[in-house]
């Protein structure tokens, strides 16, 4: 995990940083509509601390929009086609925009039925994941999404990349307590964390990745030259990887990860991805007090010896940007300016 600059060196608001953002894709191709719910994702990142998916990611945005790899304008189709199953067709556009389209459709079935699925397909993701399953926990729901990607991951054993680093998130209510959050990619580390690594001039953990001749290294340049990334946790990560990429491609209806073609698209960085998503309210499964017990197994995690909980630095990180600001180093707030047109 990618720690804070200590050289920040300015404070700005949630809704400042959001407004720049705003700018800065709609001066890009995004419809408003889109653009505030990827300023507000991005801002939320920067702001919880969640760094690989925060600002640092703007250009990339804006490298897809230009190029025409992504389609900023375009408006999801959401079908819900039966009780409990919603399909979505990006068009295109981005996975984020597509998740709030279904979202009205999901809690409907959710209400209905106690189950929704949501298969977004022909989308774009390219930020973390916990902004898409946290307002399903706190509005009392458990929510697992399953996101792939572009292929740069290793199968166990492999030499060449076929899985995206494939994340997985899930998130679920506890009782007097922040959601339990919980958000990773399949990867041993995720491609954005590989990329700051680069540019601090920092090699990688050994059994990171492999070089593009498929030999392990830890420079994290050679990964990103042609290399790849390992799965976690050998086979049994590399078989997380492997649900998430049928989950988020193969159910869905989107592209398998090796399948993402940038070729003729100069600039583009965001890989078209599907997404699955999945939302339970736990009530229907006969468990009375479903917060109450898991802030009951939280305290007897931490009891146990965890030295904290999945979520738990995003929200510390939150609520000391809501007393202060969002830090910001003064090079990359002229870089943003610069982006928006200032
Ligand atoms: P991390 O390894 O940093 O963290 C994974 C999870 O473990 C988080 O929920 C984190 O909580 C939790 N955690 C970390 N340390 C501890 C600890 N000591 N005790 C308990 N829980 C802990 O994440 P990754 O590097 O794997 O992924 C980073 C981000 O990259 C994710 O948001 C992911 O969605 C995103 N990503 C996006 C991709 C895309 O294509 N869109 C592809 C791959 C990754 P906390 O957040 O509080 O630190």
């Amino acid at each position: 995990m990618v720690e804070r600059n200590k050289t920040r060196d300015t404070h700005l608001r949630f809704h400042e940083l959001k407004s720049l953002l705003t700018t800065i894709f709609v001066n890009n191709g995004t419809a408003a509509e889109t653009a505030e719910i990827l300023a507000e994702n991005c801002a939320g990142c920067e702001r919880d601390g969640a760094l690989s998916h925060g600002i640092f990611r703007m250009p990339g945005y804006v490298g897809s929009l230009r190029s025409g790899w992504v389609d900023g304008l375009a408006v999801p189709d959401a079908t819900r086609l039966g009780p409990s199953f919603i399909r979505v067709d990006a068009r295109n556009g981005f996975a984020q925009r597509a998740l709030a389209a279904a979202d009205p459709l999901v809690r409907n079935a959710l209400r209905e039925t106690g189950i929704a699925i949501a298969a977004i397909r022909n989308s774009h993701h390219f930020s973390a994941l916990w902004p898409d399953v946290e307002p399903f926990a706190l509005s009392g729901y458990m929510a697992i999404t399953a996101v792939n990607g572009l292929a740069n991951v290793v199968p166990h054993g492999g030499r060449q990349a076929i899985y995206g680093t494939n994340p997985i998130a899930f998130a679920a209510p506890v009782e007097g307590a922040p959601p339990l959050v919980v958000d990773q990619a399949s990867s041993v580390m995720a491609n954005g964390e590989v990329r700051l690594q680069a540019l601090a001039g920092k090699p990688v953990p050994v059994g990171t990745g492999v070089d593009r001749d498929g030999n392990a290294t830890t420079d994290p340049h050679a990964i990103l030259a042609g290399g790849a990334l390992n799965t976690f946790g050998g086979y049994k990560g590399s078989s997380i990887a492997l649900l998430v990429e049928i989950l988020a491609s193969a159910v869905t209806g989107g592209q398998l990860s090796f399948e993402n073609d940038f070729t003729g698209y100069p600039g583009a960085q965001t890989p078209k991805a599907g997404q699955f998503l999945i939302a339970i309210d736990p009530n229907w499964g006969g468990s009375t007090g479903f917060e109450t017990r898991l802030a009951h197994l939280c305290t007897r995690l931490i009891d146990a010896g965890q030295d904290r909980l999945p979520g738990a630095r995003r929200f510390a990180n939150r609520a000391a940007a809501e007393q202060s600001g969002i830090p910001i180093a003064q090079g990359e707030l002229q870089r943003l300016r610069t982006l928006a047109g200032e």
